[in-house]
């Protein structure tokens, strides 16, 4: 389900290796986020709605690749914000290729002609283009008159010059399946991979009116795959995830499957919930507290189906049974019937809601910094005119 033999292999090597070596807990994707800010504000985006003091943080080369160093997962997606914003990000996706990473360049495509100069064609590159349907959904997702147009000319500007590109889909609620279906026979007209996920309802996203619950959820994506029987829609994910969203496995998140790493850290428990940071991957993984988070345990998580959650559960899932992933990748996913049994709500720990004290304490570390290389800066010009005179 269209991804490369290449990558097929050399993931499937990792994990294998992790299992091998007794790991319980080991990361696929890094979701490195260089930056927070973006030339967009999408309806339901969760990552822009910060002072500007922390929008214009970055984290710098070295950061990045320290962070893909520590963290060792075979794949690294760079998120946002909008990367393309980040000076040095032709550098960073260098610099990862390098080791032998795949990337995934998400990007809303705005820039994506104009900044296709700063990379290179490579079987490890991918850029991953926010497009969450026909224009008119994907207008009204990303707030922006002609969105659509410009995000098909990138990727076919960036088709043109020889890049690996797909596209990334969120669905909310209020999006029919015929038009969902319709949107992905386009991106087979277009020769693009796709990966398609349910949004995830963060608090703070401008919009809480159009996020599906789970079960809404597993109902529209049961009517998209009936549509899609006899087409040749390229979905990059594994054919479990596909099957979980259909509402046939009952799975539970992998939240450090996808470590995230961002200005504030890394991030506690995943790349959808901000609770907490580490100054490390090593103290992320030693210090989160695993087992409270999930559907069934937090209430943040009720309605959570997003593939940073369960795709790691899904690869775990192919290992484990790989007749059965075999079966439904060759057959197609099971669109009738009886669905998995939905996760017991009723035991599950209220909201806790952290964020403005998380920016806070962000903030002050800002100012303390600024304040110290500030003074810094002052002693230096001091030494400097004392030894002048
Ligand atoms: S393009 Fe991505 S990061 Fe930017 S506002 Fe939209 S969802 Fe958020
Ligand atoms: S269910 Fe898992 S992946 Fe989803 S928000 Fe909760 S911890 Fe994160």
């Amino acid at each position: 389900m269209g991804v490369s033999l290449r990558q097929q292999v050399k993931v499937g090597t990792y994990v294998l290796r992790q299992r091998l070596a007794g790991r319980r807990r080991y990361p696929l994707v890094l979701m490195l986020e260089p930056l927070f800010r973006c030339n967009l504000s999408c309806f339901g985006c969760g990552k822009i709605d910060y002072p500007d003091a922390i929008l214009n943080k970055r984290l710098t080369l070295a950061e990045c690749l320290d962070a893909v160093d520590e963290c060792g997962a075979p794949m690294v997606a760079i998120p946002g914000g909008e990367p393309l914003l980040h000076k040095e990000i032709g550098d960073i996706v260098k610099g990862i290729v390098k080791r032998g990473k795949f990337v995934s360049l998400c990007t809303n495509a705005l820039l994506l002609e104009k900044k296709l100069h700063l990379f290179e064609p490579s079987p490890y590159l991918f850029f991953s283009v926010h497009l969450d349907g026909l224009k008119e959904h994907h207008d009204k997702s990303v707030c922006l008159e002609g969105g659509f147009e410009k995000a098909i000319a990138g990727i076919k500007a960036a088709k043109a010059k020889g890049f690996a590109v797909n596209v990334n889909c969120t669905v909310f609620d209020g999006h029919p399946a015929e038009d969902i279906a319709k949107f992905l026979d386009l991106t087979a007209e277009l020769g693009v991979g796709v990966s398609i996920s349910p949004g995830y309802a963060y608090e703070r996203a401008p919009d809480q009116q159009h996020f599906l619950n789970r079960r809404k959820t597993k109902d529209l994506f049961r009517k998209v795959f009936a549509l899609g029987k006899s087409k040749r829609w390229n979905l990059t994910h594994s054919s479990m995830f596909l099957d979980f969203l259909a509402g046939n496995q009952e799975f539970h998140c992998t939240p450090w499957g996808m470590p995230t790493r961002n200005v504030f850290g890394w991030q506690k428990p995943c790349y959808l919930l901000g609770e907490g940071y580490a100054k490390t991957f090593r103290e992320l993984m030693e210090t989160t507290d695993w087992d409270a988070y999930g559907t069934g345990r937090y209430e943040k998580c009720a309605n959570c189906m997003a593939h940073c959650g369960y795709e790691a559960t899904a690869a775990e899932a192919m290992m484990k049974h790989p007749l059965r992933a075999a079966a439904i990748a060759w057959k197609g996913v099971t669109t009738e019937g009886p669905m998995a049994p939905e996760i017991d709500l009723s035991r599950q720990r209220p909201a806790q809601y952290v964020f403005d004290s998380q920016v806070q304490l962000r903030l002050s570390e800002i100012r303390a910094n600024e304040a110290r290389e500030k003074a810094a800066k002052a002693a230096i010009a001091q030494q400097t005119s004392a030894s002048a005179a």
